[in-house]
């Protein structure tokens, strides 16, 4: 279950009715009874659930279950779609293991607002679903160049492009099977890159340009796949 962190031995997580209505109608949960928790940075934890007041149930969380490791350090950096595809497009990355969403705004970038509780919340629904361990909340988006710039040198950059040469992802990104970076997949917008974009993002030492195939696919679609080419090869 994802809950407010920090989590430590002892926290006691307050449970509200909709929490609450989860664990013990639609979990069907008794007094006592343990489960896990996380809360996106510090691993896992076994809490146990008990009364708090007549109609609201509370965790003490006990211990530890598994520490949170950045072997599955692996960000999506994407430009905001239409809601409905921006849904997807969430649901799905965190579900493929992507721990951290980064938006980012390019020029034919075709959203100006972005809706930050409606994705923490896709983000967060999917992390419970999938049992993923640690899902960053995203920030706010920023210019494309402004995040490049930010990308610490190691993380090698998987750049999907339609245009791109390299047919054999695997081939591309065997290097890095062996220790696996931490790694960013950037996926352009609906409009795709515009030209200086490329060559910023071509300059950038150490950036695969990854290529998912002749069609052009929806940018939801190409994010999907290229989390899933990159957990195949690299997955922890
Ligand atoms: N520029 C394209 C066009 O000609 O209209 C549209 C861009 S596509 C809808 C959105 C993004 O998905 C691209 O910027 C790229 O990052 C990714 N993408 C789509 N098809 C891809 C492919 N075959 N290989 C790699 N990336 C792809």
């Amino acid at each position: 279950l994802f809950v407010q962190g920090p989590l430590g031995p002892g926290t006691v997580i307050a449970c509200d009715r909709d929490k609450t209505n989860y664990l013990v109608n639609v979990m069907r949960l008794a007094d006592g009874a343990v489960l896990h928790v996380f809360d996106g940075v510090n691993g896992e934890w076994r809490a146990r659930l008990r009364r708090a007041a007549k109609k609201a149930v509370e965790l003490l969380v006990e211990d530890q279950v598994r520490p949170q490791t950045d072997a599955s350090d692996l960000w999506l950096i994407f430009a905001p779609l239409k809601q409905a595809r921006l849904d997807y497009m969430v649901q799905k990355a965190v579900e493929m293991g992507a721990s951290r969403l980064v938006p980012v705004t390019t020029r034919y970038t075709q959203v100006g607002r972005l809706n930050l509780e409606r994705v923490s919340a896709n983000a967060i629904e999917a992390a419970e679903q999938c049992g993923v361990l640690s899902v960053t909340p995203c920030d706010d988006m920023k210019p494309l160049p402004t995040v490049l710039a930010a990308l610490p040198a190691d993380r090698l950059l998987v750049f999907c492009d339609e245009d791109a040469a390299i047919a054999n992802p695997a081939e591309a990104l065997q290097p890095f099977a062996s220790a696996p970076q931490p790694l960013a997949v950037l996926i352009g917008p609906e409009g795709g890159f515009a030209p200086e974009e490329r060559a910023m993002i071509s300059k950038r030492p150490r950036t695969i340009a990854l290529s998912l195939g002749p069609r052009i696919l929806r940018a939801d679609t190409a994010a999907v796949a290229a989390l899933a080419v990159v957990q195949a090869v690299l997955g922890d």
